[in-house]
């Protein structure tokens, strides 16, 4: 590769003894030009095609390595769906390929690609070697060693071209502002070692001083979210100690790599198999480990940690791969404006944390980094699931619109705090929020909410490696009692199972989770985890109040069970001389349609119900919440749902008993409207909802309303959405 010559000659020497070492008929290299990639040199295909064969990003095997940035080794090539055929290179008659992109600091400058006659079952050592090769053909390219070398990269950065990208809204909202990367781009100056045993050595050095700041950093107290950010790190301690990652950094030294070019080398290698991976509990582990190695090459280049959140602009706009909860928080939340991230699915912690902070996030927005430049101007649109890359002037001018009239909307929500939550004919309506982490505290004095109406706890287990001990649970819960003081907080015990996964707990492979051993089944086939809750839940609460619910109840009996290991809880309490609280509440949720023939004999039991209609909604018509196909076939305002919904009201309100609602239908100004029409007094909701909601039942007067929606009832139409929203209209009722 240093020998003399032009960037034609030495390419193809350097192809042709890849070739050879490969015991490969072809060895072809392709580089990136614009958006297509050049064959620039081949061993083997016909050399009438160089500079002459292109694909696009995308186009073919070689343009899917490009576009997915890993590695593609098939036996049988030209059966694969991606594969385009290109006359000019005489491949039809190799059957195997192995490719592998050529990376520059992350971004694919190029692919490296070997082909067999035969159909060859390429090894796991091949495809590593490939990678080393291209790695060194990567900083020949980039340190313009071939002449015209310098064009080659440039001609590889990010365009400057506007673009707009879809992606998944995590948390809902608008923003505008600058690129920020949250994984500075670390250059990687040497590949090859000229020294084996002193890269070594470095890469221990390395590993060690990393160990040491994670320990520093788990010696250090942390106030704000004691427990989330302890847990990550106690992650990353973990994987900082973990055998196999270690030797596969040695193992990539000793094939002749530097430590970083190593550490770049294993990294690519989890992210193959993040993109692999389905189980978003083992993403979001691959993710951590990404992030470790990240450190550690922060620890061989030696520059500073965390500069991304270090020096934030005022108006940023963070890109990252994939991020963990306790890195978001790094970030100072007045300066964040808004995050894409290019992995990351609702359930992840980051899109839990970034909602209870009002920070609009995108996941899935696959590829986006690569063509991003730090300070670029990006806008986020988390209410269409939409990004803007370096927008023209009409899409900013429109957004900075749409910005103003929210901030505008916020501002009047935030001016109308203090009004009551009383509707226009003087019904009082309980206003209270969901909750699960502790910095969804400050939300109950923002919006002045009544109380908790619904405290999802399974968030604080789903953001920690292991189950949190009685004490830590005690702690947490201890805390938000406190700070809601004479406010209620209603606590639902853990609602795990289904979607919501925890990585100590077995997982059984299930045809329906949604349907499965989730939530109060599997609490009570594991009764030593509720009772460890509710001893916590008990001896947080003590002197004061204390309410508890139970999820996913079908049928009394499951009700009466779960009440009886708390009634056995306070007896202990008591036995022991310890102190309990003045009063316990406990309350059933409504999920289960089967429940609701059932109240006659529940309601004697139950002090409150909470109706959770995200789950009611897929069990009464056997639709998937999770399915985006089925998301809008059914609707919440359909006479089905509504008078259901009214005849459960009804028979709490006979004999008395408080029913709340707490699943997202109460967070939408019309839906809301029709829950307090057929019965409803008190709504749980997302904190940003209280606003809009509020706005809603001021203007609204209920008993015309509920004389109006008697008649809908019985409506034989999909649903009575059209019937409400004139009644809205007519009646002045700000929807
Ligand atoms: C519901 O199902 O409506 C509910 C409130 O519970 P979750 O959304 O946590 O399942
Ligand atoms: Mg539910």
């Amino acid at each position: 590769m240093a020998e003399a010559g032009t960037v034609d000659e030495r390419l193809a020497r350097v192809v042709r003894n890849i070739a050879a070492n490969m015991v490969a008929e072809v060895c072809s290299a392709y580089l990136l030009r614009g958006d297509e990639l050049e064959l620039y040199a081949t061993e083997g295909l016909n050399p009438d095609a160089v500079h002459k064969t292109r694909l696009k990003v995308g186009e073919g095997l070689v343009g899917d390595i490009a576009a997915h940035a890993r590695p593609l080794a098939l036996a049988d090539a030209q059966g694969h769906p991606q594969f385009a055929y290109k006359p000019e290179t005489g491949e039809e008659v190799y059957h195997s390929l192995l490719g592998v992109p050529i990376l520059r600091d992350n971004r694919v400058i190029g692919v490296l690609v070997v082909q067999n006659q035969t159909r060859r079952q390429y090894a796991d050592e091949e495809v590593e070697a490939l990678e080393t090769i291209a790695m060194v053909l990567a900083e020949m390219v980039a340190s313009g060693q071939l002449s015209g070398g310098e064009d080659l990269v440039a001609a590889s950065r990010a365009s400057t071209m506007p673009f707009r990208a879809d992606g998944r809204t995590l948390s809902e909202g608008l923003a505008i502002g600058v690129a920020v990367l949250h994984e500075p781009r670390i250059h990687v100056e040497k590949t090859m070692a000229d020294d084996i045993p002193y890269e070594k050595q470095r890469l221990d050095a390395a590993v060690t001083s990393m160990r040491d700041q994670v320990n520093k950093m788990l010696e250090t107290p942390d106030s704000d979210i004691v427990g989330e950010s302890r847990d990550i790190l106690e992650t990353y301690k973990m994987f900082a100690h973990d055998t196999g990652w270690l030797s596969k950094l040695h193992q990539a030294v000793e094939s002749g790599l530097t430590a970083e070019a190593a550490v770049q080398r294993v990294q690519g290698e989890t992210r193959h198999r993040m993109q692999a991976i389905t189980d978003p509990y083992l993403r979001e582990r691959l993710a951590d480990l990404d992030d470790l190695a990240n450190r550690l090459l922060l620890h061989l280049t030696g520059k500073p940690q965390h500069t991304a959140a270090e020096n934030l602009p005022e108006n940023a706009i963070l890109l990252a791969r994939a991020m963990g909860p306790a890195e978001l928080l790094d970030y100072d939340r007045r300066k964040l404006q808004g995050v894409i991230l290019e992995e990351g699915s609702s359930m992840s912690h980051v899109a839990i944390v970034a909602r209870a902070l009002s920070i609009p996030v995108l996941g899935g927005v696959a590829g986006v980094i690569a063509k991003v430049e730090p300070g670029d101007t990006i806008v986020v649109d988390g209410d269409h699931a939409q990004v803007f890359v370096r927008p023209v002037p009409d899409v900013v001018a429109a957004f900075h619109q749409s910005v103003g009239l929210r901030k505008a909307r916020l501002a009047k929500y935030a001016a109308q705090r203090e009004d009551p939550a009383i509707t226009a004919d003087g019904t009082k309506v309980a206003m209270l929020v969901n909750a699960g982490l502790l910095i969804d505290l400050s939300h109950l004095d923002e919006t002045n909410a009544d109380g908790i109406g619904l405290y999802r706890t399974e968030l604080q287990f789903m953001v920690r490696p292991t189950l949190p001990k009685a004490e830590a649970q005690t702690a947490i819960y201890r805390r938000v009692i406190e700070h809601a003081g004479d406010r209620p907080v209603v606590f639902r015990t853990l609602d795990i199972g289904g979607d919501k996964v925890l990585p100590y707990l077995v997982k059984y492979p299930e045809e329906n989770p949604a349907m499965g051993w989730r939530a109060i089944r599997l609490t009570l086939d594991r009764p030593a985890l509720l009772k460890v809750q509710l001893r916590a839940l008990l001896e947080a609460a003590a002197g004061r109040s204390l309410y508890v619910m139970f999820p996913m109840i079908a049928e009394v009996d499951e009700f009466r069970r779960a009440r009886k290991l708390l009634d056995r809880e306070v007896q202990r309490l008591v036995n022991l001389r310890k102190p309990v609280p003045l009063k316990v509440q406990v309350g059933s949720m409504l999920e289960v349609p089967a429940l609701a023939w059932q109240l006659p004999a529940l309601l004697p039991l139950v002090d409150f119900i909470s109706v959770g209609s995200n789950d009611l909604m897929q069990f009464m018509f056997a639709a998937d919440r999770g399915n985006t196909k089925l998301a809008d076939r059914y609707d919440p305002l359909s006479p089905a749902m509504l008078s259901f919904l009214h005849w459960v009201v009804q028979q709490c309100h006979a004999v008395g008993k408080p029913i709340t609602m707490c699943g997202e239908m109460g967070s939408r100004p019309l839906e809301a409207m029709a829950l307090l029409g057929l019965g409803f007094r008190r709504l749980s909701m997302p904190a940003n909802a209280i606003g809009p909601v509020k706005e809603m039942l001021r203007s609204l007067s209920v008993p015309q309303l509920a004389e109006y929606m008697s008649k809908l009832y019985s409506s034989p139409e999909h649903s009575v959405r059209g019937p409400l929203e004139e009644f809205a209209r007519e009646n002045g009722v700000i929807v």
